[in-house]
């Protein structure tokens, strides 16, 4: 918990300037693009505090053909600059022309966003969200090793049968970690750390031309660089990678896979993670699988923000890959079919600025719950918008430098459900991340606390895998 407050309050900081010069405006809602509301339900418009978005910044999508006079003339107005245009690999594959501009102005960013919406040529512009990540607290001294999750009596998800019956996942299945960086020398995560077969390392050339080079564990997108691993502060990352994949040895914990390769997509620094850097990070897996990297899925530990345009369009990418995208439901206990959350809401079918954007297949979104088979207090839930739950309470998993603890938090839940797929795709090679979610699904175990709270009503099963 103190570790979060304290992320928290670095966030704040760094956007106090504009909150004090604007604070009369920050609780309104910024904008029409940038709240959503349902096609298919009546959502709550939540207003986006000027704390959860990057200050005097914007994320702007021009239509297709816009010269670039008109694109001069739209940021003079309110006197951008461009601070950078992101292109991907897979938005080109995709066929997209534009990508997207990351500007900065003076304005508070609601004024600048009436501005740009109201020009011609703009397709979207939308805040650049800061997202955290979705653990609730810490116990670092935490140390009876009970590791219930794995459990196949009570509550847990079932991993101990699975692995009695021989099924301990495969070296050839990969899944990337959309967070903070993971510890990828740690003694129970070192030889489950994905290592970049078309990249050599350290020789300054990006070998396997996916844009980034020497991202031999993946790549910082917070740091821009391709250090994945940065210290004590990547002790989230390092805890949902436990979760995934520890391997089965004579220390510390063991993961729902045994085998597996784990690939680190840093984007979640000290401030948390801006909708820039996870569009960037998205666009990575696919671009990955696409060049026939073997990932069945993104772990998706964090939340934040409203609607994003930008992010939505990066996991249809990531859906037409094939790559599901398997999110934390958050640690508000709200319902997410009243009150819209990002980004487990891209789930269902969304409107904004007066298009609608379809719900995206590829989407798992996962709720917490307790050792006694109770939903976490803390976990949002919705009978339309999340997916299952698990084990989200007391989860005791790898820290930095060969250290373990527990921790609480949709955050740990997500990755349960995240190696249930690897694990899944380990004994079914061949199944379709469709056929992956619904082997995921039909197998839940219902329980009476999940009932009207999620899709299946249920609790992740593995067991029978
Ligand atoms: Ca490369
Ligand atoms: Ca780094």
């Amino acid at each position: 918990m103190s570790k979060n407050k304290s992320k928290l309050s670095i966030a704040a900081s760094f956007i106090a300037a504009s909150v004090l010069v604007f604070a009369s405006c920050s609780k309104e809602k910024i904008a029409v693009n940038a709240v959503n509301e349902s096609a298919n339900n009546n959502l709550t418009e939540v207003a986006v505090a000027a704390s959860n978005m990057v200050a005097n910044q914007a994320l702007v999508k021009f239509r297709k053909g816009t010269p670039a006079n008109a694109k001069n003339d739209a940021f003079a107005r309110i006197s951008a600059r461009t601070e950078e245009f992101i292109f991907t690999k897979s938005m080109e594959a995709s066929g997209e022309t534009e990508g997207l501009y990351l500007i900065s102005f003076p304005a508070a960013v609601p004024q600048a966003l009436v501005a740009l919406q109201s020009m011609p040529f703009i397709e979207f512009a939308e805040p650049n969200y800061v997202y955290q990540h979705a653990a609730t607290s810490s116990d670092p001294y935490f140390t009876n090793g009970s590791l219930w999750g794995m459990s196949n009596t009570g509550f847990g998800c079932g991993a101990q049968t699975a692995w009695t019956n021989n099924r301990t996942g495969s070296s050839n299945v990969v899944v990337a970690i959309i967070d903070e960086g993971f510890d990828n020398q740690h003694e129970d995560l070192a030889s489950n750390s994905w290592i970049n077969p078309g990249e050599t390392a350290n020789d300054g050339i990006d070998n396997d031309n996916n844009g980034y080079i020497d991202d031999v564990y993946g790549w910082d997108f917070d740091g821009n660089n391709n250090s994945t691993f940065d210290g004590a502060g990547d002790d989230h990352g390092t805890h949902v990678a436990g979760t995934i994949g520890a391997v089965s040895n004579t220390v510390g914990v063991v993961g729902v896979n045994w085998n597996v390769k784990m690939m680190s997509c840093k984007f979640l620094g000290s401030t948390g993670g801006t909708t820039a850097n996870a569009v960037k990070a998205v666009d990575y897996v696919t671009a990955l699988k696409n060049k026939g990297i073997n990932i069945v899925a993104s772990n998706n530990s964090w939340g934040g923000g409203g609607f994003s345009a930008a992010l939505h369009a990066a996991i249809s990418r990531a859906n037409t890959a094939g790559v599901l995208f398997i999110a934390a439901a958050g640690n508000s206990g709200t319902n997410n079919d009243a009150t819209a959350s990002f980004p487990g809401n891209y789930s269902i079918s969304n409107k904004s600025g007066g298009k609608t954007y379809a719900a995206l297949a590829n989407m798992i979104v996962v709720a917490a719950i307790a050792s006694n088979g109770t939903k976490a207090s803390f976990s949002q839930y919705g009978a339309k918008t999340v997916h299952l739950g698990a084990p989200g309470v007391n989860i005791f998993s790898t820290l930095p430098y060969n250290t373990y603890g527990s921790y609480n938090g949709t955050s740990m839940a997500t990755p349960h459900v995240t190696g249930a797929a690897a694990l899944y795709k380990s004994i079914n090679s061949g199944a379709s991340a469709s056929a992956v979610k619904s082997g995921i699904l039909t197998k839940v175990t219902k329980i009476s606390s999940l009932t009207g709270k999620c899709t299946t009503g249920g609790r992740l099963n593995v067991s029978g895998f």
